[in-house]
């Protein structure tokens, strides 16, 4: 079988949706979207508090592992992934954030002409429909719902009072003219939903618009080339191997790990290692797969008999079921939580122009992406490293279109990295232990005991992970040997082929990926359509 359309997105996530939905828009122009997994648009999915359920691995999650990472002491790392429309935005934790203006300007300053805050501030405005927020940096009116959460747990007060106990500055919102401070975040939710990509760009138009088609468990097992351009994409649909044509692009969004594999499948990265998997060339560009860059995190868990709290026990699991039926009646509650409710950003040292920590705290205990279930409630607070200068890459493990690829995130690769954790972990542990929260603690479950630095490196090494934010495998860049695409994000030294989703971040921003991958399929999709007008 063989279909036409004018554009063929690869992936369904936060970059896939953004593009495919602006690009259909015009009903003269015909998209395809094509996603490995299902709809994405179940209760699982929508009820916040039910990310819980999809964290751990196999519902609508593609659940990779690291390969072994010498700066964690030889552990194997795990890599959540969404799955069906929505991609991420489908699992994620649902945090609003768009990252320091100065990420932005960076990128603009490494040659990627447009990318500067100034340009993409738009972009964010465009894609957001903020219920509470407004003026100069806030959108009302575009396709992601971005409110306060509605869990109304009385914790979060209370870390704010930490937060004020322990000297930090309190920020009402991290998306404005500075970050650094702690305060409560905003959710991609409406109404108490959670609010994915595909939720505002997709499946609102999956019947209406008749230009835009949408192919879900369809796999894609290779781009199709005709010399250097890219016609179409193979993909396997239950037993059926089909192929779907383009007439003027194929888009990759298959996110910052599969967007690097399906390259490399079809021949396009480092030809000399492709060669060993027996795949043919058809580019050679070796900077696919290099620059992984992601956030090292730590989290410090506490069991706390406080009644606010998720987890395994009698007055736990009689919440929850309290919980679901307050959401049932109105959309509020425990059960609407995004769990990371509070946090924010912090500089280690004073000197630091930006914020260089984040904090999520937690409405549970979750040990090993609550891989690890264990009996009793508490709370959890992760710091994270946000522009860690330890570096990794993705390669294929196999020619094998269904077998993962090989992730390195090189995590704590880096001494540098190791000492500025060392101090986000004394700043986090200086709010953990103000009056307010250390009220609530009963037990330390990982760090009781830790207290010199040699303790801490210790603690690190042994528990360090990732919190989510892998981009750069795709990087965009001028002049540069190892970038993939343009600032135009048009695969270099090829025709027909762009990648849209958080690979071709150039350097990974100081802060949550959903919102600026989003901005990216906006920006992508304004390139796009000045460009069909040009011509
Ligand atoms: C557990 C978790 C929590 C997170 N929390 C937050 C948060 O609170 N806030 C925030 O801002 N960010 C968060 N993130 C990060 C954020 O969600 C991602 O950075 C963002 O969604 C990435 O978008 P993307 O378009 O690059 O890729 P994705 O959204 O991952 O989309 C890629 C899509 O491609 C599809 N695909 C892959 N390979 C193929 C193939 N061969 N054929 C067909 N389809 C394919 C996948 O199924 C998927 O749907 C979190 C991520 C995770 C996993």
């Amino acid at each position: 079988m063989s279909d036409i359309f004018d554009f063929v997105v690869v992936g369904g996530g936060s970059g896939g949706c953004a593009v495919a939905g602006r690009l259909s828009e015009d009903p003269k122009t015909s998209v395809a979207l094509l996603d490995a997994g299902g709809r994405c648009d179940n209760w699982v999915v929508t009820t916040p508090g039910a990310l819980v359920l999809m964290l751990a691995g196999g519902v609508n999650n593609w659940a990779f592992d690291t390969v072994p990472q010498p700066g964690l002491q030889g552990r194997i790392g795990y890599q959540p992934r969404g799955k069906g429309l929505g991609g991420s935005s489908a699992i994620n934790a649902m945090v609003y954030i768009r990252g320091h203006r100065r990420d932005y300007d960076q990128w603009a300053s490494l040659g990627n002409a447009g990318w500067s805050y100034a340009d993409v501030l738009p972009y964010f405005k465009r894609s957001e429909d903020n219920s509470e927020l407004g003026g100069e940096y806030h959108g009302k009116g575009g396709p992601l719902r971005v409110s306060g959460s509605r869990s109304d747990n009385p914790v979060r007060e209370t870390f704010l009072q930490a937060a004020r106990e322990a000297q930090f500055r309190i920020r009402e919102d991290f998306n404005a003219e500075d970050q650094e401070g702690l305060g409560t975040y905003q959710v991609t939710q409406h109404d108490g939903e959670r609010w994915s990509a595909a939720r505002g760009y997709i499946h609102p138009y999956m019947g209406s618009r008749t230009n835009l088609h949408v192919e879900t468990k369809a796999h894609a097992t290779r781009i199709l080339f005709e010399g250097k351009r890219a016609v179409g994409v193979e993909y396997r649909q239950g037993k059926e191997t089909k192929q779907i044509r383009a007439r003027r692009e194929v888009i990759l969004s298959s996110g910052a790990f599969q967007s690097p594999q399906l390259l490399m499948l079809s021949g396009v990265g480092d030809s000399a290692a492709l060669a060993k998997h027996g795949i043919a060339s058809v580019h050679h560009l070796p900077g696919v797969g290099q620059n992984l860059q992601d956030h090292p995190d730590f989290v410090f868990g506490f069991t706390s008999d406080a009644p606010y709290f998720a987890g395994l026990s009698l007055s736990g699991i009689a919440r929850i079921f309290k919980g679901i039926a307050q959401y049932r009646r109105e959309r509020r509650g425990p059960m609407t939580s995004n769990i990371a409710e509070c946090g924010g950003f912090l500089k280690t040292r004073p000197d630091l122009d930006v914020p260089d920590i984040q904090l999520h705290f937690c409405m549970a205990m979750v040990a090993d992406h609550g891989r690890k279930p264990s009996w009793g409630t508490g709370f959890s607070c992760h710091v994270c490293l946000l522009r860690p200068k330890s570096h990794g890459s993705v390669w294929l493990q196999s020619a094998d279109p269904y077998s993962p690829p090989a992730i390195d995130p090189n995590f704590l690769g880096e001494e540098a990295d190791l000492d500025a954790m060392v101090a986000g972990f004394k700043m986090t542990k200086r709010l953990l232990d103000a009056p307010a929260l250390k009220a609530l603690q009963t037990s330390d479950v990982f760090t009781a005991g830790v207290e010199s630095d040699a303790d801490i490196r210790q603690t690190l090494r042994q528990y360090v992970d990732t919190v989510y934010h892998p981009v750069g495998t795709c990087k965009m860049g001028v002049n540069d040997p190892t970038a993939v695409v343009d600032p135009k994000l048009k695969v270099h030294g090829l025709e027909g082929l762009r990648v849209v989703d958080a690979s071709i971040m150039p350097t990974l921003i100081g802060g949550n990926t959903n919102a600026p991958t989003i901005m990216i399929g906006e920006k992508a999709a304004d390139m796009i359509r000045s460009e069909m007008r040009a011509n």
